[in-house]
C-alpha cells in the first residue's frame, strides 16, 4: 500500500516545524514554499542595518531537511487549494497550476505587509518581511548616505539624512535603535562633506506608547532608551500620506528619501484559498486541533491562523508557530501510526523581548519584566538559540562580538543591477532569426 501523503505549505518557523515532527512517520512528506529558504525574521531588521549579512540569518530548507528521507522540498508558490478534491495547486517558473494530492495538508504560509487600505504607500515605504525587503532597506539606507556625501548644496543633506520608520512595534523598536547606533557609531568617519551622526531618525506610530504588546514600564524603559540614543519618536500621530518627497504626519511633511513600514501585517491568503472564516485580521479560524472546521485533514497554523486561548487571539510570534507546526506533525503522526489523539493544543508562553540598540533589551515573561543589559544577554542567547544550523549560531554569535567590540559591521554593500543590457524578449529573437533565414 502507498503511504499517505503530507503536503506542508510555508517553510517558514510554523511549517519546519511541522516537517520535523513527522521525520519518523511511515509518509510521504512534501514541504512547498515559494522561497528557497527558511527566513529568521526576527533578526531581518539587522540585514537591514547592515549588522549580518543575509546568509546568516536564512538557510535553504532541504539543507535542513537533508537527513530527513521522507521529505521532498519543492520550491514553487500555492495559489490554491481545492479541498474536495484534496489538491493543492502550485506553480513554478516552469509550470502553471499544477494539482498536487495530500492526504494531510499543513499551511502554514505566514504574513505579508498590511498598508492599512493605503497600498499606494508600498511604492515609498516598503515593508520589512523577506530576505529581500531587507536587503531592498540596506540599500536605501546606505544610498541615502551616498547621495548626501555627492550633494554639493549642503541645505539639501539634512532632507536626504531623514529617515522615517512608521510603526513603533517590535520591529520599528529594534530597527529603530539599531539604525541610531549604526549611524552615530559605525559611519562617523567614513565620509568627508558629511556628518553621519547628523542624520535624523523618526519613528512614528498612530498608538500611544511604543511596544504595545509589552507592559507600560517596559514600554516606557524603551522609548526612554530610543530618546537617548537620538530618535525622535512621534506617538499617536497618523500617516497621512507617503509619497516620492516623504512623508505627511498629522499635518507636518517631513521630507524624506527613505521611509520604511514596520507596521501592520495581514495574513497570506489562506482563507481565501479554503473558503473558510476567517477573522477581522483574515487570519482562518481554526479549531484547538489546528484543524479547519469540517476537515480534520486540514491544519493552519502560525500567522496564518486564528486561534484564542484564554479569551484572547494567539500573538503573531515565532514561538506560536514553532509550537502549533510541532504539535500538527505530531497529530497528524499519530492518525497515521493509530495512537490516541493528544489533548487540545495549548501555548506555552515563554516571554517576548525587543531589543533596543547595544546592549540594552526589554523582557517580559509573565510577572517578570526586566530591562538593561541583562535582558540583552538573555535576548542574545535566546536568538541565537533559536537559529536554524549551529554554523549560522557560530557566525552570529562571532559578528555580534566583533560589532560590539569594534563597532564595525557585517555587510554594508550596495548591491544594485547595472550596466548589463537588458535582455531581449524572446519573440524579438525569433523574428530576427526569421528575418535572416528568409
Ligand atoms: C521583521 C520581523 C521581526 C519579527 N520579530 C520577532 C521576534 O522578535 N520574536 C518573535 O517571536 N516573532 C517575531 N516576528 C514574527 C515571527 O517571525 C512570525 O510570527 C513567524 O515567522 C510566523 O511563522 P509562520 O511559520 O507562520 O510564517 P513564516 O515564518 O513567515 O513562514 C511562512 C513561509 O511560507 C512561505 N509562503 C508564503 N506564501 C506562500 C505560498 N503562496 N506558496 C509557497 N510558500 C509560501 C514563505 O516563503 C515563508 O517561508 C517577527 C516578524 C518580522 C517580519
Amino acid at each position: 500500500m502507498s503511504q499517505p501523503r503530507v503536503i506542508i505549505v510555508g517553510g517558514g518557523f510554523g511549517g519546519l516545524a511541522a516537517a520535523k515532527a513527522l521525520r519518523k512517520t511511515p509518509a510521504q512528506v512534501i514541504l512547498i514554499d515559494r522561497t528557497n529558504h527558511h527566513l529568521f525574521q526576527p533578526l531581518l531588521y539587522q540585514v537591514a542595518t547592515s549588522a549580518l549579512t543575509p546568509s546568516q540569518i536564512a538557510t535553504p530548507i532541504r539543507s535542513i531537511l537533508r537527513n530527513q528521507k521522507n521529505t521532498t522540498v519543492i520550491l514553487g508558490e500555492v495559489s490554491g487549494v481545492d479541498k474536495d478534491q484534496k489538491r493543492v495547486i502550485a506553480s513554478d517558473s516552469d509550470r502553471q497550476n499544477v494539482p498536487i494530492s495530500y492526504d494531510y495538508l499543513v499551511l502554514a504560509t505566514g504574513a505579508s505587509h498590511s498598508y492599512f487600505g493605503h497600498n499606494e504607500f508600498a511604492e515609498y515605504a516598503p515593508g520589512l518581511k523577506s530576505l529581500a525587503d531587507a536587503e531592498a532597506a540596506r540599500n536605501k539606507i546606505l544610498q541615502a548616505f551616498e547621495l548626501a556625501e555627492a550633494e554639493e548644496d549642503p541645505g539639501r543633506h539634512r532632507d536626504l539624512l531623514n529617515f522615517v520608520l512608521v510603526g513603533a512595534g517590535p520591529t520599528g523598536v529594534e530597527m529603530a535603535g539599531a539604525l541610531a547606533i549604526f549611524v552615530r557609531s559605525t559611519l562617523k568617519s567614513d565620509f568627508r562633506r558629511i556628518d553621519p551622526a547628523s542624520a535624523r531618525i523618526v519613528l512614528v506610530d498612530l498608538g500611544t506608547r511604543v511596544l504595545g504588546p509589552f507592559s507600560e514600564s517596559l514600554s516606557k524603559a524603551a522609548k526612554r532608551r530610543l530618546e537617548r540614543l537620538g530618535v525622535e519618536v512621534r506617538l499617536g500621530h497618523s500617516v497621512d500620506q507617503i509619497d516620492a518627497g516623504g512623508i505627511v504626519v498629522a499635518g507636518e511633511r517631513i521630507a524624506s528619501k527613505t521611509v520604511i513600514w514596520t507596521a501592520g501585517v495581514a495574513p497570506s491568503p489562506a482563507g481565501k484559498w479554503l473558503n473558510v472564516e476567517v477573522d477581522r485580521a483574515g487570519r482562518v479560524r481554526i479549531q484547538k486541533d489546528l484543524t479547519v472546521p469540517g476537515h480534520p485533514e486540514i491544519f493552519v497554523v502560525g500567522d496564518t491562523a486564528s486561534l484564542d486561548q484564554d479569551g484572547k487571539p494567539l500573538p503573531g510570534v515565532a514561538q506560536v508557530a514553532m509550537q502549533q507546526g510541532r504539535y500538527a506533525g505530531k497529530l497528524i503522526h499519530g492518525r497515521i501510526v493509530g495512537n490516541p489523539p493528544p489533548r487540545p493544543f495549548s501555548y506555552f508562553d515563554k516571554g517576548t523581548m525587543a531589543v533596543v540598540g547595544k546592549g540594552f533589551a526589554v523582557l517580559q515573561s509573565g510577572k517578570i519584566q526586566v530591562s538593561g543589559f541583562a535582558a540583552w544577554l538573555t535576548w542574545a542567547a535566546v536568538h541565537l538559540q533559536f537559529l536554524a544550523t549551529s554554523s549560522l549560531r557560530l557566525t552570529v554569535f562571532l559578528q555580534w562580538v566583533w560589532t560590539y567590540v569594534t563597532g564595525q559591521r557585517g555587510d554594508r554593500l550596495i548591491v544594485n543591477h547595472y550596466g548589463a543590457e537588458p535582455a531581449k524578449p524572446a519573440a524579438d529573437a525569433t523574428i530576427k532569426r526569421a528575418s535572416a533565414g528568409s
